[in-house]
């Protein structure tokens, strides 16, 4: 499955770590920027990220992330990231992942690995910190180094080519098929759906097996 693998890159998001409680203070974090933004209340501007997502969703075909909709609602990523790092705490989540880290490291002697990811630098950075992950990573891409939200071509591109690889060369580990693995795929790339931190375990063998 790894041949010819050369870079791991890793969405952080609910792919090297899941929290339900993280989860849903982003969603209140965005809830109340949208309510101040269009005058309305927090439960009325939960139903409009909803219904907005759905219909995004339908007529793309593919899933849409939070920082999307919130493009749609009017409220462009740059807005959307300013009011979101103040108003999460990752560290009330978040305890070092020792497994995860042991994991990490194992895999660091054959592969470059990289975080890609559509959250913003300083709440990365913390996350990845309070998960006990830091140093684990060659480089940490997210959506401040381009503004454009996975799914993005030429985000995606520019991240290939900042990481100095083809796509045949890199694995694309994410929660979200459509939105972290679907242009990867596409573009070449290996890709690993995963539906738990558990399932990110399954890279443990082949990682032993290309010594
Ligand atoms: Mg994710």
């Amino acid at each position: 499955m790894l041949t010819g693998i050369h870079a791991i890159i890793f969405d952080l998001d609910g792919t090297l770590y899941f929290s339900d409680g993280l989860a849903q203070e982003v969603n209140l974090a965005a809830c109340r920027l949208i309510a101040r933004c269009r005058g309305i209340e927090p439960d009325a501007a939960a139903d409009l990220i909803r219904n907005t997502r759905n219909r995004l969703s339908l007529a793309r075909g593919v899933e849409t992330s939070l920082t999307s909709v919130c493009s749609e609602l009017g409220v462009p990523p740059r807005q959307f990231h300013e009011a979101l790092t103040p108003a999460v705490t990752p560290e009330s989540y978040l305890t070092p992942d020792e497994r995860v880290a042991a994991l990490l490291s194992s895999l660091k002697k054959h592969y470059e690995l990289f975080v890609y990811t559509n959250n913003n630098r300083t709440l990365s950075s913390r996350i990845i910190s309070a998960l006990g992950l830091s140093g684990l990573f060659n480089g940490v891409v997210t959506i401040e180094d381009s503004w454009r939200p996975k799914p993005d071509r030429s985000a995606l591109r520019a991240l290939l080519s900042a990481i100095g690889r083809l796509p045949e060369e890199c694995l694309f580990v994410g929660d979200r098929f459509d939105i972290d693995l679907r242009l990867p795929a596409e573009m070449g790339s290996a890709v690993m759906l995963i539906s738990s931190v558990d399932d990110l375990f399954r890279l443990e063998l082949p990682a032993r097996g290309k010594t």
